[in-house]
């Protein structure tokens, strides 16, 4: 559960975390059109809190809007600072970002094209996505009987709300049938990605991600830890993955922003190398985390002071 803090950013305003209402007629509540974000802030080696890689997300976030037709009342400039803001108005170092684009109420139906387009950032504190103990010692997934989206059934490059339907489904299955996460296929049957996470593979000693053709979110994570990746000197290859591919990988792990780096050490009931977390996804995780809130300061680029 959400531990409920002091505010909320709506709409240019910072209201009390209690008066964040929206009205049941809210199309995007009925459709799914509205456009998110996932944002996390770390407190640094340094004792300063910074924001991860906020620039891209927030590109993402005016990318969905574009592709789903959705024309945000503030700009990249304002909802960025906002992100910033309701951290600060919240006391919090470290934490989420949601920053979400919506369609509010007005008309009904499918269409709507003149109902408010309204705009919010929230922040909570959220610790490792799928526990310490995964983070430790990687998690057990099931591939998923359903399938990511086709290409054109849905838009993979958007963080669009509507479409996670298919990953709460994925997610459940796997949870019910006892494992930790799903792993998508894509309607052509190769390795997509899981419900809320990038994946990659290891085979002797190179990485392996499905490209961007294919039906996946363009995770954040996903490049930091291919760049990253590459400058330990590590080849990184974004190619096709199968099923039996992925079953025959020496390591695995997801990126995403909730799940950092999350090492996979079973897939569908067979070990993936010795089925413990594998050298390199170790030393890539190590890293990622000094970025992130250590005190490797290679990348002042993708950080943000509060
Ligand atoms: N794929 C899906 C479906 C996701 O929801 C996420 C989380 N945003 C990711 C991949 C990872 O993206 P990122 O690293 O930008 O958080």
């Amino acid at each position: 559960m959400v531990d409920k803090l002091q505010k909320i950013w709506i709409d240019g305003e910072m209201v009390a975390w209690d008066d964040a209402q929206v009205h049941v007629l809210t199309h995007s509540l009925h459709y799914g059109i509205a456009a998110f974000e996932g944002i996390r802030a770390y407190k640094r080696a340094n004792g300063k809190s910074y924001v991860f890689r906020l620039r891209e997300h927030i590109d993402r976030l005016f990318d969905t809007c574009k592709m789903t037709l959705l024309k945000p009342e503030f700009s990249r400039e304002q909802v960025s600072q906002a992100c910033l803001d309701v951290l600060k108005a919240n006391n919090m170092a470290t934490g989420y970002i949601r920053p979400m684009i919506f369609l509010g109420e007005g008309a009904m139906g499918i269409y709507a094209p003149n109902n408010p387009v309204r705009t919010t950032v929230i922040a909570w504190n959220w610790g490792a996505y799928l526990g310490d103990e995964a983070l430790k010692n990687g998690i057990r997934t099931k591939i998923s009987s359903f399938a990511r989206h086709h290409i054109n059934v849905s838009l993979a490059k958007a963080k669009m709300s509507g479409q996670y339907t298919n990953s709460v489904l994925a997610k459940r299955e796997a949870k019910f049938a006892g494992y930790d996460e799903a792993i998508l296929l894509d309607p052509n049957g190769y390795v997509s990605e899981g419900s809320g996470e990038n994946i990659f593979v290891v085979k002797k000693g190179v990485l392996y991600t499905p490209d961007l053709s294919s039906s996946i979110l363009e995770g954040i994570t996903r490049d930091t830890v291919m760049t990253l990746a590459r400058e330990m000197g590590l080849e990184v290859r974004e190619s096709r993955i199968t099923r039996d591919q992925l079953w025959l990988a020496d390591e695995c792990f997801f990126t995403g922003t909730a799940a950092e780096i999350t090492p996979v050490r079973e897939v569908d009931n067979r070990p993936i190398g010795e089925g413990v977390v594998g050298p390199i996804t170790k030393r890539l995780q190590d890293r990622f985390f000094d970025v992130v809130r250590g005190s490797d300061t290679s990348h002042p680029e993708w950080l943000t002071a509060l």
